[in-house]
């Protein structure tokens, strides 16, 4: 994957940055941020949708907080660096805001609460996706949000909780992984234009032969907010927050020009010691978190599990035995590699 990013024009630190990151959410078994969006990311890039060798720039810096334009550049860089500040900065305050606007894709959003919470932070990421209406709210049936995703993180000691989810149904990204041949979406994921629910891939991307790129733009269906109107009200927030409040936009139609997607963020950092109550946090924390986790299971053989639970086991199973891919994941990876001149 490296090969193929330093290929395409991106110099060998941020072809690695976003090599790697596509593999770790194959690791953590979200398969829709992983590889299978390489060709996709090729396709941006050549497009000039997304740009190599960007850093985040400043547009105002409050202290406390600050405003971020990634000016199309790698998400997988430009979310890094603004975390990076986040988390300096709240070190130094106690707390600090970080608004991103005009970032490429940052893929999986756990990626940074995770980084945050090993700097012993406890991080809030609302994140839209402008110019990628895909999902009908709470009672419609055309597209008016993005998958706009939504995570937390909290240190807890040893087990640190990281929640990180698509306010649509499923992620845009697991639709493409149906098409191409992997986990079946469930039956009530999708929404065509006379508002019947469905599974079918093509509701959303029209008909596509194995080797095409699955575009939104072809299909006329939407994804399904999750969590009927209280899901639909946080996709709303999301899309508010990351993109209004961030200057980054919504997921709205633009102009009719073409220009691909980016993603708003508007990360909360925040830290215990500085409140004074690290201590008790972790302590009241921990019980707690245990108690919740001590809940008699519906099914004996599945215990309760706690948010990044899932995501730990299968990077650890996934470190032995290797990430799966459907077939046709991995053959279009091979023609774009070759479209490139990548060995
Ligand atoms: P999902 O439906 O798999 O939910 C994942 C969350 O649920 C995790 O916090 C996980 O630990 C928790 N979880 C899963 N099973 C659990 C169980 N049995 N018990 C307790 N908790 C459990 O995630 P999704 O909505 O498909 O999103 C997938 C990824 O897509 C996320 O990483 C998200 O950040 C990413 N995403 C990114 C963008 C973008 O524009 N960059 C857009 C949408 C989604």
């Amino acid at each position: 994957m490296r090969e193929i990013f330093a290929a395409a024009g991106c110099d060998d630190e941020e072809a690695a940055r976003v090599a790697e990151h596509l593999v770790e959410a194959n690791l953590t078994g979200h398969d829709s941020h992983g590889v299978v969006r390489v060709p996709l990311y090729i396709d941006w890039m050549r497009a000039g949708f997304v740009r190599a060798g960007q850093s985040a720039r400043v547009v105002t810096d409050g202290g406390a907080f600050a405003v971020l334009d990634g000016h199309r550049g790698f998400g997988q860089t430009i979310a890094v660096q603004a975390v990076e500040l986040g988390i300096e900065r709240a070190r130094q305050h106690g707390t600090c805001i970080v608004a991103v606007r005009n970032a490429g894709h940052i893929g999986r959003v756990g990626t940074y609460a995770e980084a945050a919470v090993r700097a012993g932070l406890v991080a809030i990421h609302f994140v839209n996706v402008a110019g990628s209406a895909l999902v009908a709210p709470f009672g419609g049936i055309e597209r008016r949000f993005s998958t706009a995703p939504f995570a937390v993180g909290v240190p807890l000691p040893e087990r640190p909780v990281v929640l990180d989810f698509a306010t649509s149904l499923v992620a845009e990204g697991k639709v493409q992984v149906a098409s191409y041949g992997g986990k079946p979406l469930p039956p009530d994921a999708l929404i065509s234009q006379d508002g019947r629910t469905s599974a079918d891939p093509r509701v959303l991307y029209g008909e596509y032969g194995p080797a095409d790129l699955r575009r939104p733009d072809n299909g006329t269906g939407a994804i399904r907010a999750f969590g009927e109107h209280k899901g639909s009200g946080l996709a709303l927030m999301c899309e508010l927050l990351a993109g209004a409040l961030t200057g980054g936009g919504g997921s709205g139609p633009s102009d009719g020009v073409p220009r691909g997607i980016t993603n708003g963020m508007l990360s909360v950092y925040l830290s215990p010691s500085h409140f004074g109550t690290r201590e008790e946090f972790e302590r009241v924390g921990r019980s707690y978190l245990d108690w919740v986790l001590s809940s008699r299971p519906i099914d004996p053989t599945s215990p309760v599990l706690a948010p990044g639970d899932v995501e730990q086991l299968t990077r650890a199973a996934r470190l032995t035995d290797g990430i799966p891919l459907p077939p046709d994941t991995w053959a279009a990876i091979r023609r774009t590699a070759a479209a490139v001149g990548a060995p």
